[in-house]
C-alpha cells in the first residue's frame, strides 16, 4: 500500500523499524522527532495506518518527499537513503550485536543478523537483483553460472556531465573507504547512510567487512582494507585470507590480481570478495595429482578447469601459507616465450588470484595464474577474452570470472531480444540495426547464427540457440584466460612449470 501522507508515513516507518530494524522502545520518541524534522511537520499523532512492506515504504518516502517539495526529483534516492539511514541503528550498536553473535553463537548467525538488516533496511535492494537472469550451463567437465545483471543502474549522462565540472572533490577518496560510512552521498559515489559494516584485523591489520549492494552470489562481501592503500598480492595476502575464513569458516574469500585486466575495477583500494556460494571451479575435478617435498600433508593437484588453476587442501594453515608464497615467488618471474608467457617488461605481466575456503579443518587454497600482457595481434590482451567475444564480454575477467561466474551487461537483455527476432525472421538484420544501432557489436555473431539455424526458428528454439552461445563464449573466454591451453602442446608447457616448482605428478 502506498502512504501519501506525512503523519501516516512516519507511523509506518517508525512501526518498521520496530519490527524489523531493532528500533529500541527507548528511541521511539526520539525517532519520531528526528523524522518530522526530515519532512518538515510539527504536529503528529499516533495513528493505526501502517505498511510493512518494504518496497512500498520506499515508494511512500519518495513519492511523499516529491509532493511536499522536500527533495529535486534526480535526489529522490538520496533522500530515501538518508531516512532508512536513520532507520538503522548506529554502527556500533551494529557492530556489538554483531560480534555478540560471533562470539556466543556462531559466525553463520553473527552474518545471517548483518545481512538481513542490510536487506531490510534497503541497502541490498533485493527486488531490483531479482530482475537479474541467472542459469547454470552444463558442459561435459564442469559447470558455469552466468547471470545478467539488471540491478546495476547505468549511468546517466546529465549525472557524468555533472560529474565532470567537479574533479576536486577527494572525500571519501573511493568507493570502497570507510569513510563511506553515512556519507551522504554525491554524483559520482553512492549514498551511505544505511551501510553498517564490521571491523576486525586480519594479519594484524585494521580491515572491515560489508556487504555488496549488488550481490552477484548468496550473501557476498567485500572485505577491505581500513585505509586507502593499493591492492597487493605477497605473502601477507595468504595470512589475511587465512584469518579470514578463520573468522568465517562458512565464506569462501578471494582477492583479484593486483593488475589491470586480469584484476578487477578497483586497484587502488585493497580489498577482497567473498561469500557464501558454491562457485563452480569449487566442483572441478583435478587433472593432476602431486607430492611436494616438505608438503607430505597436503594434497596438491591441478584442477581440470578452463583456466590455470592449482589447488592445495591441507589441515595445516602454515603449510598452506608457505606453499601460497613459494608459487608466487616463482610465478612472478616465470617465463615461456614459446606460448607467449613474459612475466614483466618495463611493468610486471604475471599475476595470481588467490581463493581459500575452509571445509571441516581442512583450508582449501585455489591459485589462479595470470598474466595481462598485450601484445599487436591481442591489444586487450593475450590472455583476455579474444575480440570474437567481445560483444559478449570485454570487461576484465576478474576473481569472480576466474571462479566460473560470468556477470554479463543488462545490455545482452534488450540487444538479444532483437537478435531473436532476427533468427525468427521476424525482421532483417539491416532493418534492425536502424531502429537499434548498438546491434552491430552482434554483426559477426547473428551472421554465423543464421548461416547456422536459419531464420525460421521457433521463439522457444531461438532461445535456447542463443542461451547455447553464450555459455560457449564464456566457456571460451575462461579459455583464453588460461596461460596453460588444455591441449598437448599446453600440456608440456604446464609439465615444464610443474617441474620448475618441484611438483612431481603422481603416476606421471
Ligand atoms: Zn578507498
Amino acid at each position: 500500500m502506498i502512504i501519501k501522507e506525512r503523519n501516516a508515513l512516519i507511523n509506518s516507518l517508525i512501526s518498521y523499524a520496530r519490527e524489523k530494524l531493532y528500533l529500541a522502545s527507548t528511541d521511539e520518541v526520539y525517532l519520531t522527532n528526528l523524522l518530522l524534522s526530515k519532512f518538515h511537520l510539527q504536529n503528529y499523532n499516533v495513528s493505526e495506518e501502517k505498511e510493512n512492506n518494504l518496497d512500498d515504504l520506499i515508494t511512500s518516502i519518495e513519492l511523499v518527499a516529491l509532493k511536499e517539495n522536500l527533495v529535486k526529483e534526480e535526489d529522490l534516492e538520496l533522500f530515501s537513503t538518508a531516512i532508512m539511514g536513520m532507520l538503522t541503528p548506529l554502527p556500533s550498536v551494529v557492530q556489538t550485536k554483531f560480534f555478540d553473535l560471533l562470539h556466543h553463537v556462531s559466525s553463520e548467525e553473527a552474518c545471517r543478523f548483518l545481512y538481513a538488516l542490510q536487506v531490510n533496511n534497503h541497502y541490498i535492494k533485493l527486488s531490483r537483483i531479482k530482475l537479474n537472469l541467472f542459469w547454470k550451463a552444463n558442459f561435459p567437465n564442469n559447470y558455469l553460472e552466468i547471470t545478467i545483471n539488471l540491478s546495476k543502474p547505468e549511468k546517466d549522462n546529465k549525472a557524468t556531465a555533472k560529474l565532470a565540472n567537479d574533479v576536486s572533490i577527494k572525500y571519501p577518496k573511493c568507493i570502497l573507504c570507510y569513510e563511506n560510512l553515512g556519507y551522504a552521498g554525491r554524483v559520482d559515489s553512492p549514498p551511505r547512510q544505511n551501510i553498517r559494516l564490521v571491523d576486525f584485523k586480519l594479519a594484524g591489520e585494521d580491515w572491515f567487512m560489508q556487504y555488496s549492494p549488488y550481490q552477484y552470489y548468496e550473501e557476498h562481501v567485500v572485505v577491505i582494507h581500513k585505509k586507502h592503500v593499493n591492492m597487493k598480492i605477497d605473502h601477507s595476502t595468504f595470512i589475511k585470507l587465512c584469518d579470514f575464513v578463520d573468522l568465517f569458516p562458512h565464506y569462501f574469500v578471494g582477492s583479484n590480481a593486483s593488475l589491470p585486466i586480469v584484476g578487477g575495477s578497483i586497484l587502488n583500494h585493497e580489498h577482497f570478495q567473498g561469500g557464501k556460494h558454491m562457485m563452480p571451479v569449487f566442483a572441478s575435478a583435478t587433472k593432476y595429482e602431486f607430492v611436494k617435498k616438505g608438503y607430505e600433508d597436503c594434497q596438491i593437484a591441478y584442477l581440470n578447469w578452463y583456466n590455470s588453476c592449482l589447488r592445495i587442501i591441507s589441515p595445516n594453515r602454515d603449510k598452506i601459507i608457505s606453499f601460497a608464497s613459494e608459487i608466487l615467488h616463482i610465478w612472478n618471474n616465470y617465463q615461456d616465450e614459446q606460448i607467449g608467457l613474459i612475466a614483466h617488461t618495463q611493468q610486471q605481466h604475471n599475476a595470481i588470484t588467490p581463493i581459500v575456503r575452509k571445509v571441516d579443518q581442512y583450508y582449501h587454497l585455489y591459485l589462479i595464474l595470470r598474466n595481462n600482457r598485450t601484445n599487436e595481434e591481442y591489444p586487450d590482451g593475450i590472455f583476455h577474452a579474444h575480440q570474437p567475444f567481445h560483444n559478449i564480454k570485454k570487461e576484465s575477467i576478474g576473481l569472480i570470472e576466474a571462479m566460473g561466474l560470468f556477470i554479463l551487461p543488462g545490455r545482452l537483455k534488450k540487444q538479444f531480444a532483437a537478435v531473436q527476432e532476427i533468427l525468427m525472421g521476424r525482421v532483417t538484420y539491416l532493418d534492425a540495426i536502424i531502429t537499434n544501432p548498438d546491434l552491430i557489436v552482434h554483426k559477426n555473431m547473428i551472421a554465423e547464427l543464421l548461416s547456422e539455424y536459419g531464420a525460421s526458428n521457433s521463439e522457444q528454439r531461438v532461445e535456447l540457440i542463443l542461451e547455447k552461445y553464450i555459455n560457449d563464449t564464456c566457456k571460451q573466454i575462461l579459455e583464453c584466460t588460461a596461460i596453460f591451453k588444455n591441449t598437448s602442446i599446453g600440456d608440456s608447457h604446464l609439465r615444464t612449470f610443474l617441474s620448475a616448482v618441484g611438483l612431481e605428478i603422481i603416476g606421471g
